[in-house]
């Protein structure tokens, strides 16, 4: 199963050794030619002009190489290219549109036909199909749109805007300048496609490393010898086994010791003490408390797993370290995935994530849930789920209404329609959006994968699916990625213009998944979606105590990307003792306290933090949102209210938040309600 990851880390470790800054781009451009260019532009089409022209030649100029041409062919392009008149400018962009529209999604359409066999549940996985998976079918699209000045021609014309400067102007835009902004963002850096492959590689291996990391319950050995789990049940890490926590509260019967044992491989997984015999394999009984494995009742001597998990992540990063020069305007990754593609400054979002971590409300809660155990806080209590209405209806009943209705991939993708209208969707909307998301098997967790185009393509919904039928766990998961595909479908083509199309940010896809996964029972017939106030307040608390959670996890995540820019040239060891280090820090500083227990590095497991890094901050703002449109929906006619606000499409996530559910994105609405649940539900 290491094969995949052997044979793809082998260039990603080649350049990584070469990995020093970058030197400066090559471009003949200079600050008087810019302001040369400027000067004709509005000499020619007079002074109005001027700041468009400004923008416009400016942003060209970054993107500019020597082997684009001269200074005189830059000048020349700029005059002949610029197009002053406005109903000739609405053409170009519309063009610029549909033509951006079929390269994007049929780029994309490609890349999921080849990662099939890596996403999809099949034969056994070879190197080629990892290689092909590794293939980026955009690595080249954005070198080639400079080379037919199809990129020039659309920076010149449609300039980018900075975060601050759409923060400030924004909310007086018209629909169509957003769009014309939205068309600039896509052309504000021009990162080789050599640099980018790399990167795409590293994530893809670290992506099958983790698909492919399975822990088998069944062969767990306690201290007095038993066998807790059952013989087949295996799970994917970390999500698996934070859920199987999950489901032992309701285990009265030895469910607090199967919950000790996880926590034990948890800690293995982390520090890398795990025994490599053990993960995928069923070839060995693994004790995690003594770490010790045997075969047929003789002991064996133990391999560690040799820091790959780290290696994996430092790969990712020395990807990233060769993009930082070609990106002048956010020259790190960090500055790139929350200024980027967030939206929101990293240093927003750590004090929106300490202010909740470090709340009373928070601490109140623990007190609540102390009581309802009737023992102390366990670090592993982090996943404490008693608030959810499911856990008092028996699994066994969750586990035979799934299996029956949901067989198949096949019949859950035909009862797409029944469930949408379930959650209020009319019939012609719920077919609209069902025949565009297509249901398959997945061979990891799942997850779900939009079109970029409107004609041809359709969202992808993958999930686990055994033999026997679909499991609540897998349901439960389906649903989350079925929110994915129905906001996919909805901002793909409700949106106005293609330029606006999709979300703010990852938060908001998250946002709306959230909200779907919450209806599981509701469409299952056991359950409602909302209304009753004790219900409520325990998915107030339940909210409350997520985030708490996973804002811990996206604070280690964010310390460890500012310990690696701190300390390029560190080993996977190295990165290793960071991360242990990093992760016991932000637990002695906002957990401690509440589990009364120091150095517990449990914040590091989440699998996210190996593979698509610095993504994680997206899950505790979509809870935050996800919170605040519960709120909006009660009174609402849910479906229309989710078509209405999801319609508004990529504005920046703040006055997104404004205009769809009437304030700013905030931890304090939270705070609020969870302080007024809590003193409605303490027995
Ligand atoms: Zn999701």
């Amino acid at each position: 199963m290491n094969r995949l990851f052997v044979f793809l880390s082998i260039p990603v470790v080649l350049s990584a050794a070469s990995c020093a800054k970058q030197p400066a781009v090559d471009t003949p451009i200079t600050p008087e030619t810019v302001q040369r260019t400027v000067d004709a532009l509005v000499a020619n089409h007079g002074e109005g002009l001027r700041s468009r022209a400004e923008r416009g030649v400016a942003q060209t100029a970054t993107l500019w190489r020597s082997a684009d041409g001269t200074v005189a062919d830059f000048e020349a392009f700029c005059q002949q290219r610029f197009v002053a008149d406005e109903t000739a400018r609405r053409v170009l962009f519309d063009k610029l549109s549909n033509g951006l529209e079929h390269l994007y999604g049929y780029a994309i359409m490609l890349s999921k036909d080849l990662q099939r066999p890596v996403h999809l549940a099949g034969d056994e996985l070879t190197d080629i199909d990892g290689r092909f998976a590794a293939f980026d079918t955009q690595a080249h699209l954005s070198d080639d749109l400079f080379a037919n000045q199809i990129g020039f021609i659309a920076a010149l014309n449609f300039p980018a805007y900075t975060l601050v400067e759409k923060q400030q102007l924004g909310g007086n835009w018209t629909r169509l300048d957003w769009a014309y902004a939205r068309m600039g963002d896509l052309f504000s850096s021009r990162v080789p496609a050599a640099q980018q492959q790399t990167y795409t590689a590293a994530n893809a291996a670290a992506d099958a490393y983790i698909s492919e990391y399975n822990i088998n319950l069944g062969y767990l050995l306690d201290t007095d010898g038993s066998r807790p789990f059952p013989e087949d049940l295996t799970l994917i890490s970390h999500w698996g086994l934070r859920d199987e926590i999950k489901a032992q509260y309701a285990n009265a019967n030895g469910g607090l010791a199967r919950q000790q044992l996880i926590y034990e491989v948890m800690l293995r997984i982390i520090d890398q003490s795990i025994p490599q015999q053990v993960i995928n394999s069923k070839q060995y009984l693994w004790n995690p408390r003594t770490n010790t494995i045997e075969a047929q009742g003789q002991s064996v001597r133990a391999t560690s797993e040799p820091n790959t998990r780290y290696q994996h992540l430092l790969n990712q990063f020395h990807a990233q370290l060769a993009i930082d020069a070609y990106t002048p305007d956010k020259p790190t990754f960090i500055q790139r995935q929350f200024d980027g593609n967030l939206e929101l400054t990293v240093d927003e979002v750590e004090r929106l994530f300490i202010e909740l971590v470090s709340s009373a409300e928070v601490r109140q809660l623990a007190g609540i849930i102390e009581q309802r155990l009737g023992r102390k806080l366990q670090p592993f209590d982090i996943w404490y789920d008693g608030f959810n209405a499911r856990s008092t209806i028996s699994a066994d009943l969750l586990e035979r209404t799934t299996c029956s209705r949901y067989p198949n991939a096949e019949t859950l993708e035909r009862e797409l329609p029944n469930i949408l209208m379930q959650l209020g969707f009319s019939q012609p909307k719920a077919q609209f959006i069902a025949q565009r998301v297509r249901v398959e098997t997945a061979r990891g967790a799942g997850h779900a994968w939009g079109a970029e185009m409107r004609n041809h393509d359709a969202a992808l919904l993958r999930s686990r699916m055994p033999q026997g039928g679909m499991d609540y766990k897998g349901f439960n998961i389906a649903m989350h990625e079925f929110g994915h595909t129905v906001e996919q479908t909805i901002t793909l083509h409700d949106v106005d213009y293609y330029t606006m199309h999709g979300v703010p940010n990852t938060a908001f896809t998250e946002a709306l998944a959230f909200v779907f996964q919450k209806r599981d029972l509701q469409v299952l017939g056991l359950g409602q979606g909302g209304g009753d106030a004790m219900a409520n307040a325990a998915a107030t608390m339940s909210n409350l105590w997520g985030c708490f959670e996973i804002m811990g996890v996206s604070l280690v995540d964010i310390g460890v990307w500012r310990w690696l820019y701190a300390n390029p040239q560190a080993d996977a060891e190295q990165l290793k003792q960071a991360v242990l280090r990093i992760a016991k820090e932000v637990w002695n500083a906002h957990y401690s306290d509440v589990f009364g227990q120091t150095d517990v590095p449990l914040l590091a497991i989440y699998s996210h933090m190996i593979y698509y890094p610095l993504y994680l901050s997206a899950y505790p703002i979509g809870h935050l949102i996800d919170f605040q449109l519960e709120q909006h929906f009660v009174g609402r006619y849910f479906a229309a209210e989710v078509e209405r606000i999801f319609k508004q499409g990529r504005l920046d996530p703040q006055l997104w938040m404004q205009r769809g559910v009437g304030q700013p994105l905030s931890v304090q609405p939270l705070l609020t309600a969870a302080r007024k649940a809590m003193e409605q539900n303490i027995e």
